[in-house]
């Protein structure tokens, strides 16, 4: 069958997305800067990871186990030092960056303060002075004054000054505004298949068909459903999240212990996170998520007692068989950029820095952002020649 432009929605583009959560809008970002014509297609899924994630920006607390990783993520952290201001810039809105840093009390996973979780403080500590990031422990007066909630009894904290925030749905938002304002057709539609054609590659759905000289495929925990894309070991990992409002502490960045993590906005909300869940595609709310959530930041932070969540939701992480992305070319035409677990925002400006240069076959200007040709086995493989 001959392929042929049934949207038409004009000429064929040079690269169609399909997948429009923060990692397919910022890569359709990236190639519209590089002078691609681009297309993204999206079908909004109900638990797209992207609009509901908490929105840390921590390389250090979230690599402890994976120097590598870390430096990829401290990299892609110092992205969105430039990608704020400039998305914020192109869409008029603000996305609610925040740089003061994660703040992690001395605890043990039970929530006490005690000697061995110190002690796991103090390798992230080594780990951040290791990286040449900043990290200093605060205690006494000052870490009330940041925090005034913190139960009594909780004295010593560590601070990342590295490790910021955004609002993930406001950053999305402005994503997809900067590419309406610059021209870029985002389609509703689910893709169901791709193939190479001669010259081009096509991606198919229900109503659906357009032929593109390249095409990425963002699709997040979904990726998998798309048929012809060979088999990718990507599986969705739910996370339910709480929030609660009217909180006022000087501090705005995130709190995290051994069982949750509190990350603030502006306006006073406080998100709480997250489940961990292998529960396939299903969303559905749990009441005892949610108090096990509530109670355990209530053990850390008591003013959370006497108030009510206002929201409870839940999304769906791209997960893979270890931390890494599977970022990279998979036939002349197609490429994939998804399975970044928990790590997506934080790693959204890099991973989206990295396509250009593969599917325009332009030369990195770069060496954090060549990926070679043969990028299976799935792995960000420009880190891995970088620090093995
Ligand atoms: C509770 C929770 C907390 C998190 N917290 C953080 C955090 O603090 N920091 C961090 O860095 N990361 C965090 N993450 C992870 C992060 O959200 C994800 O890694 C990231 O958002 C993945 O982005 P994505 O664009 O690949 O996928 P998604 O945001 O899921 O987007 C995929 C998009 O593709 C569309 N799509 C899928 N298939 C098709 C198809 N066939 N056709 C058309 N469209 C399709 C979907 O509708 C969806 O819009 C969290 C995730 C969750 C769930």
């Amino acid at each position: 069958m001959a392929p042929r432009d049934a949207s038409g929605a004009g000429p064929r583009p040079d690269v169609l997305v399909v997948g429009g959560g923060l990692i397919g809008l910022l890569i359709a970002r990236e190639l519209v800067l590089a002078g691609a014509r681009v297309e993204v297609v999206d079908d909004r899924q109900e638990g797209a990871a992207s609009p509901n994630a908490a929105g840390m920006i921590a390389p250090i607390a979230e690599s402890i186990a994976d120097q590598a990783f870390a430096r990829i993520s401290i990299r892609s952290r110092d992205l969105w030092r430039h990608l704020a201001p400039a998305l914020e810039h192109e869409s008029g809105m603000s996305i609610d960056y925040d740089d003061s840093g994660s703040l992690l009390p001395v605890l043990d996973p039970a929530g006490r303060p005690d000697s061995e979780g110190r002690r796991a403080l103090d390798r992230i500590k080594a780990l951040a002075l290791d990286l040449g990031e900043a990290a200093r422990d605060v205690g006494g007066a000052e870490l009330r004054d940041l925090v005034p909630d913190l139960r009594p009894g909780i004295e010593e904290a560590l601070l990342l000054p590295g490790e910021h925030r955004v609002d993930n749905r406001l950053a999305a938002t402005a994503a997809a505004a900067a590419l309406r304002h610059r021209k870029v057709v985002l389609h509703r539609a689910t893709v169901e298949r791709v193939a190479e054609a001669p010259g081009q590659v096509v991606a198919w759905g229900d109503g659906f068909e357009r032929a593109a000289g390249a095409i990425v495929v963002c699709g997040g925990a979904w990726t998998p459903r798309v048929h012809g894309l060979p088999a990718l070991p990507i599986v969705p990992v739910k996370g339910q999240m709480i929030a609660f409002d009217g909180i006022d502490w000087p501090f705005t960045g995130a709190i995290r212990t051994p069982a949750f993590y509190a990350v603030r906005r502006a306006g006073g909300r406080l998100l709480i996170g997250a489940s961990v869940e292998h529960a396939g595609f299903d969303l559905s709310l749990s009441d005892e998520v949610s108090a096990d959530l509530a109670a355990g930041a209530a053990a850390v932070l008591p003013a959370l007692k006497d108030r009510e969540p206002v929201e409870h939701w839940a999304g769906l992480r791209p997960g893979t068989p270890d931390p890494w992305p599977i970022v990279g070319r998979l036939s002349e035409r197609l490429h994939v950029a998804t399975g970044h677990f928990r790590n997506g925002i934080l790693l959204a400006p890099l991973t989206a820095r990295m396509i250009p240069p593969l599917v325009l076959d332009q030369q990195p200007d770069d060496p954090w952002l060549s990926i070679p040709e043969v990028m299976l086995p799935y792995r960000f493989t420009a880190a891995e020649r970088l620090f093995s």
